[in-house]
């Protein structure tokens, strides 16, 4: 296929321009979105870190929230690291009371699960889909608790109580924990690439 992909990068807070880095390096157009109408013509659409309270309160003063929402449920292939994950997810643990999240993902995730002694750390894990482990940077990173029916383990990290899972897909829906866009390793960006070519393979048109 030689049609030119463009992939939003959601940009109301958080780190945009690494993704964006990362879209430039694979040879695919990346987009800040800020507005509703910044969705239209979206082939993708990635959520980056940061916080993810804030996130969702600039999504829902700025009305974003129910038309991402609608367009992920829609079919719109959607890829969140870290807080994006957590805007994601369908149920959100140790959160505030009035953060909301998009539910398009149907995992529970807990935020900042592993600690205050490593708040951050990086390493290489093995990751379903990609042949060498990947490059993971973890900054007050969620955990992923529980999954829904049709949520995939693509990746976990080995704790002090055994496996944590830190990345899962279901469908078009591509969540870690970590920040694959803070490493040179942009492998994990291109299986979302992927993700994003299959679907529009598979849509109507
Ligand atoms: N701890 C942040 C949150 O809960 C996520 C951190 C990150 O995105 N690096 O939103």
């Amino acid at each position: 296929m030689t049609d030119k992909l463009t992939i939003g990068v959601l940009a109301v807070q958080g780190g945009v321009t690494e993704h964006l880095r990362m879209l430039q390096s694979l040879g695919v157009e990346g987009v800040q979105v800020r507005r509703t109408e910044h969705l239209e013509g979206l082939d993708g659409i990635i959520l980056p870190g940061g916080e993810s309270t804030t996130m969702s309160r600039l999504l829902r003063l700025g009305g974003l929230l129910e038309p991402l929402r609608a367009a992920i449920q829609d079919g719109l292939p959607a890829f969140g690291t870290c807080a994006g994950l957590i805007i994601l997810a369908r149920t959100v643990l140790d959160t505030r009371e009035d953060a909301v999240s998009l539910g398009v993902l149907d995992v529970t995730v807990r935020r900042n699960a592993f600690g205050r002694q490593v708040d951050s750390f990086e390493t290489h894990l093995p990751f379903q889909g990609i042949d060498t482990p990947v490059d993971a940077v973890f900054i007050r990173a969620p955990q992923v608790e529980a999954l829904g029916e049709g949520v995939d383990v693509l990746c976990t990290v080995a704790g002090k109580q055994g496996d944590t899972v830190v990345a899962v897909r279901q469908g078009h829906v591509l969540g870690t924990s970590f920040h694959p866009e803070l490493t040179s390793d942009n492998r994990v960006h291109s299986y979302f690439v992927e993700m994003v070519r299959d679907q529009e393979q598979g849509g109507v048109g």
